[in-house]
Parts: structure tokens; C-alpha cells; sequence
């Protein structure tokens, strides 16, 4: 964190960080992270942290699992690359499909396509929807209903799906159809006087308004993060899950569950759509897949899409879509691994058991100044600070108490992550009930410090 260090001039010198204010960034440097064990990470002094954020909420199975380190050695060593293009296969992305098939355990979801990262998940089912709709003669039906704070990755496409200001302003997004509907935030987007149910019901509403304005004809998929995250960890309303099901299944429109957080075991069940009861048509996934040991991304879907695709694709004579990492070995290789690891731990089990104790000791934080919600479900949390607990009033500048926290939490060795004024928190699956309180312990200090 200071530029007396040589590797911090050098990067300073050399390099444009993502999610960084460039010029605050040149004055004070990185906090460079040397090694990890267990749920912690170093710094290049030597620092202790608990990374409370698992990385990029990502890290399920920790910092230093070995297991996954010999699976990328064993894969390097016998094929370090190959690609599964025009015919070609290999054996760990044949042996994970069927994994991924059998973790989902719903009929509709019984197909998969790989790619390198959760934006380009969601850049592949922008694709694989239009394509399918060109093929079933319905070229008009194209456009996507995603939320406000809604984040489904950066490229233009999957960028185009998120619902943050700063990720469309001056980037020229959104660049595809896509409406944005409200946020299903109930403590910042309820209407004073309206109850959960209702709050849900007026959603529905307009999802319903939206889709019958536009024309059903034209509106191609739906597209939600069971748990918003990057928007700062809101939950659903009660019955909102199933109330969109159910006008996806009314008007012929794809449901896609963005997974890429809530997958394999964040909310204490293996996928977000088994906690809020719900089927999608197609999900995305990466990060916890591999624990993000290696970069990689994956799409499921089931046969009505995959005929649709397949038939067009024998037409014209490909599919044309894919990456040169699509499956590649060692990641999907390293995946494999920890998705037996998650299995035989029984990490899922672990959120589970764990959630109560995490939830509740957090929301203790509520009853301190400044601190407006505490929410989260299984292993992710987030809690909100404001300038005013009974009117909801956010502070005046935005983000700026939000970056203080974060500050602090570094000097109190605790990482989480800071959505303008709401703090983050997602640590690995592996974590235990003696690091929870550890966690609150440490978080209890940031507030009373930074307020
Ligand atoms: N979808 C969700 C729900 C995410 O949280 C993220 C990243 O945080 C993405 C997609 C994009 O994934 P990636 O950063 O791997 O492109």
C-alpha cells in the first residue's frame, strides 16, 4: 500500500486496474496480496486478513487447497490444452458436463457450453436465445427483461444486462434490447405503507405491463441473479421468484437464472432456484465452479433449446460461437476436483448449518447507529449504512463512509467489499463457526470505528 515498494511503483507505472478510480489509485498504490491459507490472505508485508469476501465471492474451498493444485499439475502434465471445436473433445469437459447435469438435477437443465468467465456466460445466452428464435422463425422475439442493480458481467453484451450506472455510463451500454425493470429491493424500493406481499404483487405488475406493452412476441428472455449481489446483496420478495416463473411460462419467455455467485453452495443449497423454488430454462455459472483457481464459465440449458440450436446449426453448417478456452482442460479439470471436494466436505451442508449463526450474529450489527438493513441467506450478507435509520436517508456523498469501512477493515485485517455505503460479506464455504464470530467480532470494530 505504499509506493516506497518497488512492485507498487511498477504497477502504478504499468497497469489499469478494473473497478478502480485510476487517479486516487496512482497516489496510494496497491495492497498487494502475496499468499493465502485457509479463509486468509497476506500481504506483501506479511499482513494477516480473513478474506470475508472469499476473493471475488468466489473462493469456496479456501486459499490453499492442495487438491486443486495437483488436479491442474496431473491435467498440465497429460494435455494442457486442447479445444473442443469442429468435432474435438477431451475427457475433463466431457466428465464435468455430466456433473454439472446430474448438480442441477432438473430436466430442463441437461445441456452445457463452456466459456472463460461469467460475462461471457451471459454474452453466450444473449446468443444462444437469438439464435434459437432466428431458427424457430420468430426473428422479432429479441429482446431482454432484466432489473435495475442488476449485474450480469462487463462485456457489451452481458454489460448490456446489468443494471448499474457505472458500468453503462460513458460506455455507450445498454447496446441490445433489454428493459430494465424495478429493483426487487423491499426496504429501498417498498413503497411506504405496502407489505412484502404487496410489494412483490406490484412487481409482478409491472413485469407483466412491460411485457404486454412491448408485445410478447418481442420479448425473448428474462434474466435475474437469484440473489442480486453486486447490487449490494438483495434478497427477493417473498413469492417473487415463482410470480416471474410463472409470467415467463404465460408469455413463452426463456427464465435464466444468473448462478455465477449463488452456485454450488452460497446459499446453503446447490443452486439459488432450489432455495427460491423455482425452474429456469437456462442458468449461468463460474466463479465457485472452479473456486476461481481457474478461470471458467459455463452456460445449461435443456433439449428444446439445444434442438432449436442444433437443427439451425446442421442447416447452416456450425454453430458459430465459442472461445478457444471453451473447456479448457486444466480448468475443467480443476473444477472436477472441487466440486468433489464441495461433495465430499459436504460445504453446501456447511452454508446450511452455518447460515443461522452467520445471519443472526450479523443482524445484531442493526442495532447500531448508521446501520439502516442487515440483510443475506446462507453465506452472504451485506449491511447497509445510512445518514438517518428511520427515514432510510442514504449519507450525503455516496460510497464515501462505504470506503472508509473498507480502509479500516484493512487495517483490522477483515476484507469484505463495499457497495457505496453497503458492506459486503461472502466468505469461503469452508469457513467455521469460531471464524464467524471472529468475523463479526472484526466487523463489529469497522462500524464503531468508521461511524
Ligand atoms: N454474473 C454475476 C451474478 C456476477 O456476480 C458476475 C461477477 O461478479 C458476473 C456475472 C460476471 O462474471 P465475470 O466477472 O467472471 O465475468
Amino acid at each position: 500500500m505504499t509506493l516506497s515498494n518497488s512492485l507498487a511503483t511498477m504497477d502504478v507505472a504499468t497497469s489499469l486496474h478494473p473497478y478502480t478510480d485510476a487517479r486516487a489509485f496512482e497516489a496510494t498504490g496497491p495492497l498487494i496480496m502475496d499468499r493465502g491459507d485457509g479463509i486468509y490472505v497476506y500481504d506483501s508485508s506479511g499482513k494477516q486478513y480473513i478474506e470475508a469476501l472469499a476473493g471475488l465471492w468466489s473462493v469456496a474451498v479456501g486459499f490453499s487447497e492442495k487438491r486443486l493444485l495437483s488436479a491442474a499439475m496431473q491435467q498440465m502434465e497429460k494435455l494442457p490444452y486442447y479445444h473442443i471445436f469442429a468435432g474435438k473433445s477431451h475427457e475433463p469437459s466431457i466428465r464435468l458436463s455430466d456433473k454439472l447435469v446430474e448438480i442441477a438435477d432438473d430436466q430442463r437443465l441437461s445441456r452445457v457450453f463452456y466459456t472463460n468467465s461469467g460475462s461471457e456466460a451471459n454474452d453466450t445466452i444473449i446468443k444462444l436465445v437469438w439464435f434459437m428464435n432466428n431458427a424457430l422463425g420468430r426473428p422479432q422475439k429479441k429482446t431482454f427483461l432484466a432489473r435495475n442493480k442488476a449485474y450480469h458481467g462487463i462485456t457489451i453484451g452481458a454489460g448490456s444486462l446489468t443494471g448499474l450506472p457505472n458500468n453503462h455510463r460513458d460506455f455507450d451500454l445498454p447496446a441490445i434490447p433489454v428493459v430494465h425493470l424495478t429493483c426487487p429491493h423491499y426496504y429501498r424500493f417498498g413503497i411506504d405503507g405496502e407489505s412484502e406481499a404487496e410489494f412483490t404483487q406490484r412487481l409482478l405488475v409491472e413485469a407483466e405491463h412491460t411485457i404486454l406493452q412491448k408485445g410478447p412476441e418481442t420479448i425473448a428472455a428474462f434474466i435475474g441473479e437469484p440473489v442480486m449481489a453486486a447490487g449490494g446483496v438483495l434478497l427477493p420478495p417473498e413469492g417473487y421468484w415463482p410470480g416471474i416463473e410463472a409470467l415467463c411460462r404465460k408469455y413463452d419467455i426463456l427464465l435464466v437464472a444468473d448462478e455465477v455467485i449463488t452456485g454450488f453452495g452460497r446459499l446453503g443449497t446447490s443452486f439459488g432456484y432450489k432455495k427460491f423454488g423455482f425452474s429456469p430454462d437456462i442458468v449461468t455459472v463460474s466463479k465457485q465452479i472452479t473456486s476461481s483457481y481457474m478461470p471458467l464459465g459455463a452456460v445449461l440449458f435443456g433439449e428444446r433449446i439445444y434442438n432449436a440450436v442444433a437443427d439451425n446449426s446442421h442447416k447452416i453448417g456450425t454453430f458459430g460461437h465459442g472461445y478457444t478456452g471453451s473447456a479448457h482442460p486444466v480448468a475443467t479439470a480443476v473444477a472436477l476436483e472441487n466440486l468433489k471436494i464441495i461433495e465430499e466436505r459436504d460445504l453446501i451442508g456447511n452454508a446450511a448449518k452455518l447460515q443461522d449463526q452467520f445471519q443472526d450474529r450479523l443482524s445484531q450489527l442493526a442495532e447500531l447507529p448508521f446501520v439502516g438493513e442487515v440483510r443475506g441467506v446462507g453465506l452472504i450478507c451485506a449491511v447497509e449504512l445510512v445518514a438517518d435509520k428511520a427515514s432510510k436517508r442514504p449519507f450525503s456523498k455516496p460510497g464515501r463512509v462505504g470506503t472508509l469501512a473498507m480502509q479500516i477493515g484493512h487495517e483490522q485485517g477483515l476484507i469484505f467489499r463495499s457497495i457505496g455505503d453497503t458492506l459486503a460479506l461472502c466468505p469461503p464455504l469452508i469457513v467455521t463457526e469460531d471464524q464467524i464470530s471472529e468475523i463479526v467480532a472484526r466487523m463489529h470494530r469497522v462500524l464503531t470505528l468508521t461511524v
